[in-house]
């Protein structure tokens, strides 16, 4: 998931305004900022088809550091620290640990059952409730989220920026879920968590720059 996880960092800010937004911006993003690291230094393992650009012919086959539940839910506490101590706040530290927690609970909405629960590296319980299964629905349903999170929770004068700038961002992810090209455009593993980490960073500028 992508722009959806955006839908988390504004039901945060909503319920605790005057929270600076940029740590929470990254937060929702964490776990997809940790993981592209951890996949360049074969800690994680994901297998990109290169004859197959949907999002559900990826095979995440490991990644139990950045998107187990358990796991890093506990690896989770020394980003949020540091925020904390950052920003001199522990509501800040406890909202960024909640807004890495959020992007597990919502990637389980769309990953196939491939999130592990306790990230243990023997036996483990995998979850994904497997939306990209239906590309195009997932498509629409991701963006409807999102828009239907932001209209309940920003400022009016808000709307524009963050409808408008996350709807340009998720038309960027489109050909994972409409395959307009046969290929994927990314070749590799490294490729494709590259794109993810340059796509978080892009959604933690325009999301900081446009909440109210
Ligand atoms: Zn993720």
């Amino acid at each position: 998931m992508y722009i959806g996880h955006y839908a988390a960092a504004a039901v945060i800010l909503a319920a605790a305004p005057g929270t600076p937004v940029f740590p929470i911006a990254v937060a929702v993003a964490y776990p997809d900022l940790l993981w592209p690291f951890l996949v360049y230094f074969g800690k994680e393992k994901v297998k990109v088809n290169p004859m197959n650009p949907l999002q559900k012919a990826v095979k995440f086959s490991s990644y139990p550091h950045s998107h187990s539940l358990v796991r890093s839910a506990v690896l989770n506490l020394i980003p949020s620290v540091a925020f904390g101590l950052l920003y001199h706040s522990v509501l800040v530290g406890v909202l960024f640990w909640l807004g890495a927690l959020s992007h597990w609970l919502l990637d389980a909405i769309v990953h196939l059952k491939d999130l592990p629960v306790f990230g243990s590296k023997k036996h483990d319980t995998y979850v994904g409730l497997g939306l990209w299964k239906i590309p195009k629905v997932a498509f629409v349903a991701e963006y409807l989220f999102f828009a239907g999170v932001i209209l309940l929770t920003a400022q009016p004068s808000a709307w524009v920026g963050l409808l408008s700038g996350g709807l340009i961002l998720h038309a960027f992810n489109a050909n994972s879920f409409f395959a307009f090209t046969k290929k994927n455009l990314s070749k590799t593993a490294n490729q494709y968590a590259t794109l993810a980490l340059v796509g978080f960073v892009a959604a933690i500028t325009w999301f900081t720059l446009n909440w109210k």
